[in-house]
């Protein structure tokens, strides 16, 4: 009997996250294929008025789990309603983004639940025997693993931009189901007291289109303002490579790689940045990446789809002005 595909659905200040709708897109057409039922979980205060969105965007039925304990996300309490409504309803497969919520919540709940997790997903594929096989990338990227399991259910987190957004239909009419939060005492060891955000008007970085990063070769911290020049044009983030941040012209936040985020842009701007694996293991896939490096033999040039050859103090803003164009 179909049981559903979860997707677990991801707000901020009732902002569903787009990887979220990401997801609700993919599980649709997969819902198709098999005959499963879409449902969307969403968790929160005040989230009524999410329910509309995840049904214009596929899902089927929607389960709204309404608390204030569980207003900001908190590992305790959000596995606990999970992990409860989970063993009640027995979905098949229970997706989340792998972003820093999922991927501190996923592992947490396949350990409650006492199943396998398939994380950092790249790709879901469809097989008659197993249902849902996972794609993931491993060896820094070198290699993919394909994951299934004969255990129900299947939790997985996927990188964002994975998957394309769907066009939202608005005459599409959810099944809504109203759950409490049982939330046990036990689980709250931890508050969240406060939540800093850094203001920034640029888009955040796993979940930006357009990626700009600057590597050594940009020389400097003061010479970024040419790269986020470029990246307000186009409506990009700006990255980093490790080089760049342990030199402390950057953030950590911003590094891309293998101990910086994982991105998978449609377009990535490497500036000043010679391609090291474990750069690669956080942009590899990318959709489309641009190189920008004065050395031809940098190993970058190896995975451009395009490449330029030259100094990036002179090809950037070049590139910006003729942005500014279009
Ligand atoms: P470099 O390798 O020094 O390259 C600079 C490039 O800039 C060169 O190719 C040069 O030709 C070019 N250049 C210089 N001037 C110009 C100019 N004017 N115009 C155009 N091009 C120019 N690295 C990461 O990025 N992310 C990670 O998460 C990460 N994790 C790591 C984890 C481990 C365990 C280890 C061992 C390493 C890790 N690294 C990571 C480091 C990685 O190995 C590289 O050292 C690093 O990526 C190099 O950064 P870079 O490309 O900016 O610098």
């Amino acid at each position: 009997m179909a049981k559903g595909i979860w997707v677990i659905v991801e707000q901020r200040d009732l902002q569903i996250r787009k990887v979220s709708l990401e997801l609700l897109s993919q599980g649709r057409k997969i819902a198709d294929e098999t005959g499963e039922t879409l449902v969307a979980v969403i968790l929160g205060k005040g989230i009524e008025g999410l329910a509309q969105t995840v049904s214009s965007n596929g899902a089927d039925k929607v389960i709204l789990v309404e608390d204030e304990k569980l207003a900001e996300y908190t590992t305790g309490a959000y596995t606990s309603v999970l992990n409860k409504l989970i063993r009640k309803e027995e979905p098949q497969a229970v997706l989340m983004g792998n972003t820093a919520v999922g991927k501190d919540l996923a592992p947490r709940l396949a350990q409650r639940l006492g199943v396998g997790l398939a994380s950092d997903c790249t790709g879901i594929e469809i097989d008659a025997n197993s249902f849902m096989v996972f794609k993931r990338p491993i060896y820094a990227g070198k290699a993919f693993e394909y994951v299934a399991s004969t255990v129900r259910p299947i939790l997985a987190t996927i990188r964002p931009n994975t998957f394309a957004l769907g066009t939202p239909d608005t005459a599409r009419t959810a099944e809504i189901v109203k759950e409490t939060a049982d939330i046990d005492s036990a689980d709250l060891r931890a508050i969240l007291k406060e939540v800093a955000i850094a203001a920034s008007k640029r888009p955040e970085l796993t979940e930006a289109n357009i990626i700009v990063s600057g590597g050594r070769g940009m020389k400097g911290p003061e010479n970024y303002v040419i790269l986020e020049a470029l990246a307000d044009v186009i409506g990009a983030a700006v990255g980093a490579s490790r080089a760049a941040v342990d030199s402390g012209w950057r953030e950590q936040k911003f590094q891309v790689g293998q101990t910086g985020k994982t991105v998978a842009p449609t377009l990535y701007i490497a500036c000043g940045i010679s391609g090291a694996i474990q750069h690669l293991a956080g942009m590899g896939s990318s959709k489309f990446i641009v190189a920008i490096n004065k050395d031809p033999e940098a190993n970058i040039f190896n995975v451009a789809d395009y490449g330029i050859v030259g100094d990036l103090f002179e090809v950037v803003p070049i590139l910006t002005e003729e942005f500014k164009k279009l």
